[in-house]
């Protein structure tokens, strides 16, 4: 990555996603999400979530932290793995939202379901 990338990377990095990063396992790929709503679309139960998958990594980004952590979309997630198999850049979307239920309940986010196929730099 050029230090233009990183410099870039690091203004826009706020606290919540600073937070995510190092307290979410595989919280480091949260910047890497394009934007592109293949999970939202892939998602079987997306459509009754207050907020589908690829809002969610938006508002980390945005640093929506009482909108995240009070949002029931991560209660929703039945585990399917259809978004970590669609995902352009194999984000390890389940992982999230059943971390988050762990994080409503004791503000640490580890709970692992799958491991993406390499970690970003
Ligand atoms: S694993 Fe969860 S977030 Fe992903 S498609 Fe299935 S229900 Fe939706
Ligand atoms: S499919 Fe992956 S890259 Fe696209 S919005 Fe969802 S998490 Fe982000």
């Amino acid at each position: 990555m050029s230090d233009l990338n990183t410099a870039m990377i690091e203004k826009y990095r706020t606290s919540f996603l600073k937070e995510v990063e190092a307290n979410v396992e595989e919280g480091e790929w949260v910047k890497m999400c394009m934007q592109c709503g293949v999970c939202s679309g892939s998602c079987p139960l997306g459509k009754f979530w207050d907020h589908p998958p690829q809002e969610i990594f938006m508002m980390i980004r945005a640093g929506k932290r009482e909108e995240v952590l009070t949002s029931d979309a991560m209660w929703m997630c039945t585990s399917c793995y259809n978004c970590i198999v669609r995902c352009p850049r194999g984000l390890p979307i389940t992982t999230s939202c059943t971390a988050s239920r762990t994080t409503r309940s004791a503000s640490v986010w580890c709970r692992r379901t799958s491991p993406p196929p390499s970690s970003p730099s």
